[in-house]
């Protein structure tokens, strides 16, 4: 079965996670490097980096604006730096916040927005830049967990704002087994988001597990092992131990401020190296599905955005939930990414009282299908085939 997501990681970089020849201050330099920056600096997780960020930036008690159409997490690090979030619907025809909406949200006590790239799509920086332009106390923080190379007319959206956030677990574009980082040309900044992580993480020191577990998930997601991994998972004896969110809660996991090690510095630093490869053939997979579903289901494409890098090729269909089950009869994981609507769940239902309406992001949250983009040409015409079989 071929499984919806897994790591761009071969035997060398597991090799290299048990060696653990590289720092963690190795790691953040070439990572600086790759996205052009003065400055990265490493934590454990993506959402542990957003909410010392925002502990940096003095956010405590302001409003933040974030899209509904994202990841549960980036609420959750807003609440959790004592912030409150302000949800923004989604614009018409794309993934991404309408910034629109989003200008209409700003208060006095707006401190920041998250301007996010979803799905690797590139927000407007041009609407970014009018918006900025006209509320200059607004800070903006560019989430660049879905996005990394994403461009918009050649710009990089992470050196479009005070700081931009990246989530390095196994599920992201590129990956250090676990891992978030932060990068900024201001370094004042980055003077204060070392001395906030100083203060506020615990040194790891669990190479051995991590390098295991990164082994251990590359091989459960290889296509003929993963058939197996698929039918335990299936008897529900995986979902209720992985499942990452629980919809009434506001949490981090129990290790999110212990600090990534030498394991995940080394797989980390060679995913730098190997960085525009990864981009480079996810963009061209992305576009063998935009040929070869535009006979079957040209309205369910995504749009064609120049500068997107695909962390994930999204369809919007009628009925997902029945071509995820039809798929995964013919050999093919298909997801439903992401099917919540943040300012819905039962944990935000009061704190966002007044806040909407997010009608676009239900239609979304209803109809989204994920296609899986780390694939060669050869599974990628067979995932075509299945779809045009079951659609
Ligand atoms: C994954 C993700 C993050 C945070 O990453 P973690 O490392 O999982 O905490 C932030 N924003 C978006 C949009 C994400 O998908």
């Amino acid at each position: 079965m071929i499984p919806r997501l897994r790591p761009a990681i071969g035997l060398a970089d597991i090799g290299a996670a048990f060696r653990a020849r590289s720092s963690v201050a190795d790691f953040e330099r070439a990572f600086a490097a790759t996205m052009e920056q003065a400055h990265a600096i490493a934590f454990p997780y993506g959402r542990t980096a957003q909410m010392l960020l925002m502990e940096a930036l003095d956010l405590k008690g302001r409003e933040v604006i974030l899209p509904a159409y994202t990841c549960v997490v980036v609420a959750h690090a807003i609440v959790l730096a004592g912030a409150r979030p302000v949800f923004v619907d989604s614009e018409a025809g794309g993934f991404n916040m309408d910034l629109d909406k989003a200008e209409a949200a700003i208060t006095a006590e707006t401190g920041a927005i998250i301007a996010t790239s979803i799905h690797g799509y590139p927000v407007d920086l041009d609407r970014l830049d009018a918006l900025c332009a006209r509320h200059p106390q607004v800070t903006v923080i560019q989430d660049c967990a879905h996005s990394f190379a994403a461009e918009w007319k050649g710009r990089p959206l992470q050196k479009h704002g005070r700081a931009a956030i990246f989530g390095l677990n196994i599920s992201k574009l590129m990956t250090s087994i676990f891992g978030g980082m932060i990068t900024t040309d201001d370094a004042d900044l980055a003077a204060r988001l070392r001395q906030v992580r100083d203060v506020r993480l615990e040194a790891g020191g669990r190479g051995l597990s991590r390098a295991l577990y990164l082994a251990a998930a590359t091989t459960a997601l290889a296509p003929p092992v993963f058939t197996l991994v698929k039918r335990i998972s299936d008897l529900g004896l995986i979902d209720r131990f992985v499942r990452y969110y629980d919809e009434t809660l506001i949490d981090m996991p129990g290790d999110h401020l212990v600090q990534i090690g030498r394991a995940e510095a080394s797989v980390g630093v060679r995913q730098c190296m190997a960085y525009r490869g990864i981009i480079d053939r996810r963009r061209r997979i992305a576009a063998v599905y935009d040929e070869a579903l535009a006979e079957v289901l040209p309205d369910a494409r995504p749009p064609l955005v120049e500068g997107a890098t695909y962390s994930h090729y999204v369809l919007r269909v009628a009925d997902p939930d029945r071509m995820v089950k039809a798929a995964a009869r013919h050999g093919i994981e298909l997801g439903r990414l992401i099917d919540y609507c943040v300012p819905d769940m039962p944990a935000y239902k009061t704190l966002t009282a007044g806040q909407g309406p997010f009608d676009r992001t239900r239609q979304l949250n209803d109809r989204v299908l994920n296609l899986p983009v780390w694939v060669d040409e050869t599974q990628a015409r067979r995932v075509v085939e299945v779809i045009k079989d079951i659609a």
